[in-house]
């Protein structure tokens, strides 16, 4: 899916104390879908909070076991001319 690349990563940064005159700060990600918000240490990457992105996942998974089926029936068909 084009749009799915479209997608960019949400997240802003938490200032969570000061050490001396430094500033510590989180970076705190906003899932895409249900907007919640979440740590995550891959944020430049991550579009989905835990529970979105399993159900991603999930939906992934069982799109490709999908399109395998498909392939694999037309093959069976193919194989079934020759
Ligand atoms: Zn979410």
């Amino acid at each position: 899916m084009a749009e799915d690349r479209a997608i960019k990563p949400k997240y802003f940064k938490r200032h969570l104390r000061t050490e001396g005159l430094k500033g510590i700060y989180e970076i705190v990600n906003i899932c895409n879908v249900c907007g919640a918000e979440y740590i995550s240490a891959s944020y430049q990457s991550s579009l989905y909070c835990k529970e979105c992105g399993e159900e991603i996942k999930r939906e992934k998974a069982k799109e490709r076991k999908r399109r395998q089926r498909a392939r694999d029936k037309e093959k069976e068909n193919w194989e079934g001319f020759i």
